[in-house]
């Protein structure tokens, strides 16, 4: 049984206020916001701006994070190095903190639309119920990973004794932020829809 869909009746729906619309016309009749059947080179987008993560992602743990000057002297500690510097220190729970959200999560948001992409390219035949909850969960724990960039922050506000002591944040700050904002923008640019368009065509 193939079920009827906006598509297959030639209605794309608005992004905005999500009116019903015939797909040849290229502006919403009710909020005038241009209309798409679907998001516009969906995988195409998401896929540079993976790989723009990905690159990005090098940086962010190669370089510092957190500089440290004590006594005048600077010491500076990577993403790795901090945690393993934690779990030194005794702190395993903050150490396990930083380690899933600077390190699993970006990691598996990249594999996780890279999959997506892939199943949605190579038509691959895959369960669409698992691939969505992956994509959700993908968008869901990705707002965790910026909690790297706020421990570095609270840092930096908190641990300022005078000359003594003082916290900086380093360069992978900044590319950590970097790939955080764009994994962000990937999931956002990938059409989840195209994994259903799939089975559409299949069952037809
Ligand atoms: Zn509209």
């Amino acid at each position: 049984m193939t079920a009827i869909t906006a598509a297959s009746k030639d209605l794309a729906s608005c992004h905005l206020c999500y009116k019903l619309a015939p797909a040849t016309e290229h502006h919403c009749p009710r909020c005038g916001s241009t209309m798409h059947l679907r998001k516009t080179a969906s995988i195409q987008r998401t896929l540079a701006l993976l790989i723009t993560a990905s690159i990005l992602y090098i940086p962010a743990n190669v370089l510092p994070i957190m500089i440290t000057d004590q006594l005048g002297s600077a010491e500076p500690s990577t993403i790795l190095g901090g945690v393993v510097l934690l779990i030194e220190l005794g702190s395993a729970p903050i150490a396990a903190i930083i380690f899933i959200a600077s390190v699993m999560v970006p990691l598996s948001k990249l594999f996780a639309l890279f999959y997506l992409c892939w199943c949605v390219e190579k038509q691959a035949k895959t369960s669409n119920q698992q691939n969505t909850a992956m994509f959700r969960m993908a968008e869901f724990v990705g707002k965790w990973s910026m909690i790297d960039v706020f421990v570095v922050a609270i840092l930096v506000a908190l641990v300022n004794l005078g000359g003594l002591m003082a916290i900086r944040p380093g360069t992978a700050a900044l590319a950590f932020a970097g790939v955080v904002i764009v994994t962000m923008v990937a999931a956002e640019s990938f059409d989840p829809r195209l994994m259903w368009d799939q089975t559409e065509e299949n069952n037809e």
